[in-house]
């Protein structure tokens, strides 16, 4: 038996192990399970080539609780070590290696985020352990040997005869502090956490499996139960295998079991593959989202080789796609890292810029595909691509391929079609091609309607970001400009060089202005005359677009120039000086009957853009009835 001394630099590193990232104890789990899947994938790489001559069979892991003795067991059937592997891997490799990590982190490990995921290695199990034996014996014709260290820098190392078959048995006994990692229900936890989709199979205890019952059995026959293991992970899940290999039924079961709470059906999937300049693959989700912005618990995990690392993915995926689902596997992703730094990182730059690609290209590619289809999912991905195409510059780009401008009444136009639709009709007398849209079909009825009179398209554009993408697209597109129906008369909103005519004189119409003005009496209202049709309604309100545009981005974020909360409610109140009534209220010569047209007009005007609410709609109500018993 040797007995020796960890070579230890540092004064002592096991208190400092325990210490290290405090709640985050949980990872020596899949640390060693990592290493026991390491160890068994690198045996069947040695048979494949020839260089073990072994039988690599069909391997699995254990995890195993002994609640009496109380130890935590990780069984491997992998290449095992000699006593001179373990004195070398073990005692200074892997110590070493968890040393230098220590003597990097223990001072930022406090913001951790990223930090901590990987790097302890073997060393992280003195994390709840007051002592680890390793029982091994490799692939190569060596004596089993135990290794035992109480978490001193002290080790005993030994040749044994209690291990006959080939791997590694790592054997915790559980510290007094950590005696959770002794109960099933938090080992069952962990293991489906981080080895879900380990590529070796892991068994944890055994399950009873019922048997079918033979088609013949007479009726209350009762069906036979076997005991099997109880294997909780997917080796090959969806990411690891082809696309080609792969049916639509696949994925979506795939994605129920990433995300076993979610029982809607994903809308459609995004398969990543790529291998230069960076390793990287994966499968996306796009999920119902309607104008849902809440990004919920069930988010982008990411992997490295099949090991759950987080999911917080923030900065390695673009933030518009962190409203999608689905996994990302890399082990190019540096994860020892802070995630400032990481956000900086050139390797996770590209990525995530290969990610935006990937969603554009897929975008295009699904609208070629069936645009019906797509066409009738617009609605639930919307958002992202809204989203995206006003944060990430490269996805804006290529957004006209794919982004859709539904009408109110129920059409679908991409960019260029809705141009060359609406350019004849929707130009205006300087040459501007001005875009028609309304929010809400509903309440901007009348407005749609008397655009809809004049032959103009209405796009009805709802999303709640929506004013911030109008912003983009004023500005990279040329000479045009987008106006909500209701924020003049529709003849203000798209400006013909047609003749107006005036059924009024200047004087009639200051004196007209006056009156209404007097009448109201209400500071959030701008008279504004104009000469329009007499069958156009006499009055009608209207809300300018500029400043009901940035109340908008302020309220989703950004765009704000008055400070928060600093926009008043302005409205215009668009007087038809050619209409009967206004010809009617100037000649009313009884002040009192005069002022109760202009409100009863007001009244109306207010009922069809929703302003008029409760006594004023009361009243309002009141007076009409009144009017009707005349
Ligand atoms: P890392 O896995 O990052 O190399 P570790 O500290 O986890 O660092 O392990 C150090 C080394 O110990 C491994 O590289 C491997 O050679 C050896 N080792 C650890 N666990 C096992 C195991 N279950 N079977 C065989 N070798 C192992």
């Amino acid at each position: 038996m040797t007995k020796g001394n960890i070579n230890v630099s540092v004064e002592n590193i096991f208190p400092l192990i325990k210490k290290f990232l405090y709640s985050d104890h949980e990872i020596f789990l899949r640390e060693l399970i990592s290493n026991a899947t390491d160890a068994t994938l690198k045996l069947k790489h040695l048979t494949s080539i020839g260089e073990a001559k072994v039988e690599y069979g069909n391997p699995k892991l254990e995890v195993k609780i002994d609640k009496e003795q109380k130890t935590l067991r990780i069984i491997d059937q992998g290449i095992g070590m000699t006593g001179e592997e373990v004195e070398k891997y073990i005692n200074q490799v892997a110590f070493s290696g968890a040393e230098e990590f220590l003597e990097k982190y223990k001072d930022s490990a406090k913001d951790s985020g990223i930090i901590g995921h990987f790097g302890l290695g073997f060393y992280s199990a003195f994390m709840v352990a007051e002592k680890v034996e390793i029982l091994t014996k490799s692939y190569k014709d060596a004596p089993a040997v135990r290794w035992i260290c109480d978490g001193s820098p002290e080790f005993t190392l030994e040749e044994t005869t209690d291990k006959t078959d080939r791997g590694t048995e790592i054997i915790l006994h559980i510290a007094e502090d950590s005696v959770e990692f002794l109960e099933e229900a938090k080992i069952s936890e962990l293991l489906l956490k981080y080895n879900k989709f380990m590529p070796v199979p892991i068994k944890f205890g055994t399950k009873t499996h019922t048997l079918p019952l033979p088609e013949d059995a007479p009726e209350g026959t009762v069906a036979e139960t076997e005991e099997v293991d109880n294997i909780i992970n997917n080796p090959t899940p969806a990411w690891t295998i082809a696309p080609s290999d792969l049916t639509n039924e696949d994925y979506m079961k795939f994605y129920h079991e990433l995300y076993p709470m979610q029982f809607e059906e994903p809308l459609f999937h995004i398969h990543l593959n790529v291998d230069y300049p960076f390793n990287l693959t994966g499968v996306l989700f796009f999920p119902k989202l309607s104008n849902n912005l809440n990004i919920d618990k069930d988010k982008i995990q990411l992997y490295q080789n099949q090991v759950f690392v987080t999911d917080e993915v923030k900065g390695i995926v673009p933030d518009f796609l962190m409203l999608l689902r689905g996994v990302i596997d890399s082990p190019d992703i540096p994860l020892n890292v802070s995630r400032s730094y990481l956000q900086a990182d050139g390797a996770v730059k590209k990525i995530s810029s290969y990610i935006t690609k990937k969603v554009a290209d897929k975008m295009a590619s699904l609208i070629n595909e069936n645009r019906e289809d797509y066409e009738q999912k617009w609605n639930d991905i919307k958002i992202v691509i809204e989203y995206g195409v006003i944060t990430e510059e490269k996805f804006a780009e290529k957004a006209d391929k794919f982004t859709l401008y539904p009408t109110t009444d129920g059409k679908y136009f991409l960019w260029n079609e809705l141009v060359d639709k609406i350019t004849p009709t929707q130009t205006d007398k300087d040459n501007k091609l001005v875009v028609l849209y309304a929010t809400n079909a509903d309440e901007q009825h009348s407005y749609i309607q008397s655009a809809r009179d004049k032959g103009y398209e209405v796009l009805l554009l709802d999303s709640p970001i929506i004013s911030h993408v109008i912003q983009k697209l004023e500005t990279t597109k040329e000479n045009i400009s987008f106006v909500r129906v209701d924020a003049d008369h529709i003849n203000n909103l798209i400006k013909k060089d047609e003749p107006v005519i005036s059924k009024l004189n200047d004087t009639e119409k200051e004196s007209l202005k006056k009156n209404v003005e007097e009448a109201i009496q209400d500071t959030k209202f701008t008279v504004q005359l104009e000469d329009l049709d007499s069958t156009d309604a006499p009055f009608t309100i209207t809300q300018p677009e500029f400043m009901r545009r940035m109340k908008e981005m302020q309220a989703t974020g950004g765009g704000g120039m008055f400070g928060m909360g600093g926009f008043p409610e302005m409205y215009n109140l668009v007087v038809n000086s050619n209409s009967e009534l206004s010809n009617q209220i100037l000649k009313t010569e009884n002040t009192e009957e005069k002022e109760s047209l202009i409100k009863y007009a007001l009244d109306l005007a207010k009922l069809s853009q929703n302003l008029l609410k409760g006594k004023d709609l009361t009243d309002f109500i009141q007076r009409s009835y009144k009017q009707l018993e005349k």
